[in-house]
């Protein structure tokens, strides 16, 4: 079966291939840089990771955009109230949004495109809304009709017809799931930062800004548009309605939303105290591989509940495989090749492809990557692992790892490197065939201190990262 995602727009599970040559042209919506991101924006940002991965292992080139939401209501009330201007204020969030996204390894889109530097694009695109029907003005702030596009509601699946016309609200801190006209162009309040352009002094919207810098940078009809589920509606539907208003094309085949991410079982809020930023995980001392592990194991469109017993979790289950990458590389096996366990081999990698082929399920690429380690454990336990089994099994985690990212272990600044370790190593072996056990012991101590473990097995000495 070929690679199919399930489309929000037609509620479908569809082959994807990009609509022309061999690259997708996907919009992810990115960041809001008021503050630092908390968990449920990064099970967002991770499944657009394993989509990027995953259309990468499919043989396709990726053109993705993401945005920087840097101008919204929050962002400007928290600049003024620090007496900061709107372009200090954000960088420092975007910054941290970035020193995140590394830390769970997170592949930067082709394209990052940052709201304040497509000011004038989204004033010339209201503008053109403008002539052919779509907008009225109200007290200097630009509004669109929605009664205009008769399609509203198509990928929501709302019925909006009995709507009243002219109904609206002029914040863009949608609380409320109401269908309402919404704002394109908000006029400024005394003492807020604004641009002037062709539809007047202001800012723009939250949803001009993806229109426009989707088209802009991938033209008028996206293979692919990306999203937590909370977006949409209104954010997505409203972009459908702008920029199909804009070019009467379709503006996005697929489009695809993560689930909600619940912690120990309810919603996440600030007043429930189970509120976290990524920060707030590592700081308990959680490596921020298993963060992203735990975020990618639950398939995207089932909701996920973030525990810190599931971290726990996995962090054992990144264990395990590294564990058996390191007997994969440092056991000695009989030379052969067990003919069943090649085919074993190629069953697990096709297991894996079938499942992520799946609309992206993550659960069952992982259960075929983890039965295939207890079987060869097995095998190796038992002598029947040959050497001439070693590449597929390597290739399998290599495949698990391209999609996953988790084998290496996140290294704290003063860590040894890898050549430092086997120095050290070297230099015990040495000091103990030399019977100085006194330095011998204090290699291992060291060691030990900055996290490495030896472990003497039949085949040597082997070590790993704690
Ligand atoms: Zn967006």
């Amino acid at each position: 079966m070929a690679l199919r995602f399930y489309n929000t727009l037609t509620l479908q599970l569809q082959p994807f291939v990009p609509q022309s040559d061999n690259t997708v042209r996907m919009y992810t919506c990115g960041p809001t840089v008021y503050d630092y991101a908390h968990i449920g924006n990064f099970r967002s940002f991770v499944f657009y990771d394993l989509l990027r991965r995953w259309l990468r292992e499919s043989g396709y080139k990726l053109d993705h955009v993401m945005n920087i939401t840097d101008v919204d209501d929050k962002i400007i009330r928290n600049a003024v109230a620090q007496g900061k201007s709107l372009a200090e204020y954000s960088s420092i969030y975007t910054q941290a949004f970035f020193e995140d996204a590394k830390l769970l390894r997170l592949e930067i889109p082709e394209h990052v495109a940052r709201a304040t530097e497509h000011i004038d694009e989204m004033a010339d695109a209201i503008a053109t809304l403008g002539d052919k029907g779509y907008t009225y003005s109200s007290d200097g702030s630009v509004y669109y009709r929605i009664s205009h596009f008769p399609e509203y509601g198509k990928l929501s699946h709302n019925d909006f017809s009995g709507m009243k016309a002219g109904a609206r609200v002029d914040v863009d801190e949608y609380e409320k799931a109401d269908a309402r006209d919404f704002v394109l162009w908000k006029a400024p309040k005394t003492n807020e930062p604004f641009w002037e352009t062709k539809v007047g002094p202001g800012r723009p919207g939250w949803h001009i800004e993806c229109s426009v810098m989707a088209i802009r940078y991938l033209g008028e009809t996206l293979d692919l548009h990306a999203g937590g589920i909370d977006l949409v509606f209104p954010h997505h539907e409203n972009e459908i309605a702008q920029s199909e208003a804009l070019t009467g094309k379709q503006f996005a085949r697929f489009w695809m939303h993560a689930e909600f991410l619940l912690v120990e079982g309810q919603k996440m809020s600030k007043s429930l105290g189970n509120f976290y930023t990524l920060r707030d995980i590592l700081g308990r001392g959680y490596p921020p591989e298993t963060v992203r592990y735990l975020l990618a194991s639950v398939p995207y469109r089932k909701s996920l509940n973030f525990t810190f017993k599931e971290l726990k979790s996995a962090e054992t289950a990144i264990d395990r495989v590294r564990n058996y990458k390191l007997r994969l590389e440092t056991g000695k096996f009989p030379q052969g090749v067990n003919e069943q366990l090649a085919a074993r081999s190629e069953q697990a990698v096709k297991d894996f492809r079938e499942a992520m082929d799946d609309d992206l399920n993550t659960a069952k690429a992982l259960a075929a990557v983890f039965e295939y380690i207890t079987d060869t454990n097995t095998a190796m336990d038992s002598d029947e692992f040959r050497m001439g089994n070693v590449a597929a099994a390597s290739g399998l985690l290599q495949l698990f790892d391209r999609v996953f990212e988790v084998l290496e272990v996140t290294r704290s600044a003063d860590s040894l490197s890898d050549e430092q370790v086997a120095a050290l190593i070297a230099e015990r072996t040495q000091a103990r065939k030399a019977k100085d056990f006194k330095r011998s012991d204090a290699i291992r101590d060291e060691l030990t201190a900055k996290g490495i473990i030896l472990e003497d097995t039949k085949d040597g000495i082997r070590w790993k990262r704690k």
